[in-house]
This record gives C-alpha cells, sequence and structure tokens, in this order.
C-alpha cells in the first residue's frame, strides 16, 4: 500500500471539501505525503499546507493544467511546483479566463434541448466562479433530477456529441509543461487510461507520440497507480513507464465523498520496476 496520493481536488476547483477538510480526511485515512491538484489554479495550497502542517503530513504544491494537444484535451499534473513563479500564475489565470465563456456556451446548449436555468445552477455549485466546469453543471443536473448521479450525466450531457458540450482551446502541451519545469516542479501525464476523442480510446500508437512528445519537451512522469484506472492499466502503463524513462505517479483522484472512483489513500503498490515519482525532489540515499 502506499501512503502517497499525489492527485486530489478541492473546492477550489470541482472537489467537495475544502483544502483544510480534504487534508485532513487524507491524514485519517493514512496518507502520509498529499499533493493538492486542483484544476488550473494554486490557491487552496496556503491553506492545505497549513492544514498538513497541523496533521504531521507533507503537502505536496500541484496542479492539474487542461490541455488541448490535437482532438484531445489532456490533464498534466504538476508536482512539487512553486506557485507563486509568475509564467505559471500568469498561465494559469489565461487558462481560468476562458471558463466564464465555455459555461456561457455550455448553458446555451443545455438551455436548447429545454434545460434552463443551468447557468445560474452550475454556479450555486461552483464555490470558486474562476474555476466553473463540467462537474459544477454536472452537479446541477443531477440536483434538477435530470440525472440519478454525476456520472450519469457524463453519459448523456456534457461530453462530445451531446448537450451541453462546448469545444474549448485550452493550453498548449509544450506551454503547460514550461510553465511547470520552469517553476522547479515535475510534470505528470494524468490518468494516459481516460483520453478519448469522441468516444474513441486513445490508441496506443497515438499515446506513443504523445509520450515521446511530453519526453521530449521535459514531462518526467507518467501516472500509472490512478483511481481512474483498471489493475490491469497500472501493468499497461507501467511499461509505458519504462519504454519512456518516466517516472511514475499515484492518485486517487479524489473529488468528493460517494462522487469518485477511490476515496483518498490505500493505493495499491506500483508494479515493479517502476520508479516512483518522489524520487525526483527527495533526496535519494548515497
Ligand atoms: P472541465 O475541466 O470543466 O472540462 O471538467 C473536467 C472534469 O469533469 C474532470 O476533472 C472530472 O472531474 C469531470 N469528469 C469528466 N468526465 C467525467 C466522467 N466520465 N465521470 C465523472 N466525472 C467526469
Ligand atoms: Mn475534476
Ligand atoms: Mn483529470
Ligand atoms: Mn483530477
Amino acid at each position: 500500500m502506499l501512503d502517497y496520493d499525489l492527485h486530489c481536488h478541492s473546492t477550489v476547483s470541482d472537489g467537495l471539501l475544502s483544502p483544510t477538510d480534504l487534508v485532513a480526511r487524507a491524514a485519517g485515512r493514512g496518507v502520509k505525503v498529499l499533493a493538492l491538484t486542483d484544476h488550473d489554479d494554486v490557491s487552496g495550497l496556503a491553506e492545505a499546507a497549513e492544514a498538513a502542517a497541523l496533521h504531521g503530513m507533507q503537502l505536496i504544491n500541484g496542479v492539474e493544467i487542461s490541455v488541448s494537444w490535437r482532438s484531445y484535451t489532456l490533464h498534466i499534473i504538476g508536482l512539487h511546483i512553486d506557485p507563486t513563479h509568475v509564467p505559471l500564475a500568469e498561465g494559469l489565470r489565461t487558462i481560468r479566463s476562458g471558463r466564464g465563456a465555455r459555461a456561457q456556451l455550455m448553458a446555451e446548449s443545455l438551455a436548447k434541448t429545454g434545460i434552463g436555468g443551468a447557468l445560474e445552477g452550475a454556479y450555486r455549485f461552483a464555490n470558486n466562479p474562476g474555476i466553473i466546469g463540467r462537474t459544477h453543471f454536472a452537479r446541477f443536473l443531477v440536483e434538477a433530477g435530470y440525472c440519478k448521479d454525476v456520472k450519469s450525466v457524463f453519459k448523456n450531457y456534457l461530453v462530445k456529441g451531446k448537450p451541453g458540450y462546448v469545444a474549448h482551446e485550452w493550453a498548449a502541451l509544450p506551454d503547460a509543461v514550461r510553465w511547470i519545469c520552469g517553476s522547479g516542479g515535475v510534470a505528470v501525464l494524468a490518468h494516459p487510461g481516460r483520453y478519448t476523442a469522441g468516444r474513441k480510446a486513445m490508441g496506443q500508437k497515438t499515446l506513443r507520440e504523445l509520450l515521446r512528445e511530453f519526453s521530449d519537451l521535459g514531462g518526467q512522469g507518467i501516472e500509472v497507480v490512478s483511481g481512474c484506472h483498471t489493475v490491469e492499466q497500472y501493468a499497461e502503463f507501467a511499461r509505458y513507464a519504462k519504454e519512456f524513462d518516466l517516472f511514475a505517479s499515484c492518485g486517487s483522484d479524489f473529488h468528493g465523498p460517494g462522487e469518485s472512483y477511490r476515496d483518498l489513500g490505500h493505493l495499491p503498490d506500483f508494479p515493479l520496476d517502476c520508479r516512483p515519482v518522489w524520487q525526483a525532489w527527495e533526496a535519494v540515499p548515497a
């Protein structure tokens, strides 16, 4: 069992718990090293660090950056970043600034199918309005009785070809990697098992091209153990880590009680041969 959890969300993005409550829950579940990785925003890190100190837990400064690459939206995690690094802070600000207009278009798309009040409804679930996103719309659609839970929303709405979907241009991959690495952090490709273009999963050839490009840009890690992956995928992505000489990362991608595939912590060990990503920032014994 790993006592590291390097991917989770607070109310600063689309999680359900405040940074303080998230850290307390992680500590209670045996996590010793936690990275808070809110989408496109680092404003929860100071509060999380304060809470972590009270629990004797190590808090790693993190972020999950939304990236457009070919026809895919990718998520690139930055670990051990410096949140005050100006290009990173400015870059994240630029990404966030597109979310408001996108939300407006999402609400217009939903209105066309007879779902009214979605914009106001979604903002009611967004503790941090700057990061308004699909999860907040999903929670509104559940509350309004259109779907039984958030997972079923993403089958019928908000994805390509369904009401509420709006194509969006996020950060470019070279920029996201540069912001992270420039701040002293490690760039990690999040949940590689989750990427789709339309309904089609990313194939092996495309993933190899992505990893080649990511690695050439300075990306150093890949999420192997993720709350979004099956056990078979742990082995599959461990093989890619080895092939591309990348560190392996692990994270629950916890968003909130009852809403995520996995709760915080209790993550299974890496497959053999993986180099844990924390070797990138922890002193390696001589
Ligand atoms: P956005 O950044 O606004 O496009 O929202 C992306 C977020 O939507 C992800 O980080 C997840 O929290 C959530 N999400 C996307 N797809 C799904 C899904 N199939 N099931 C549950 N949540 C999802
Ligand atoms: Mn999310
Ligand atoms: Mn993600
Ligand atoms: Mn995430």
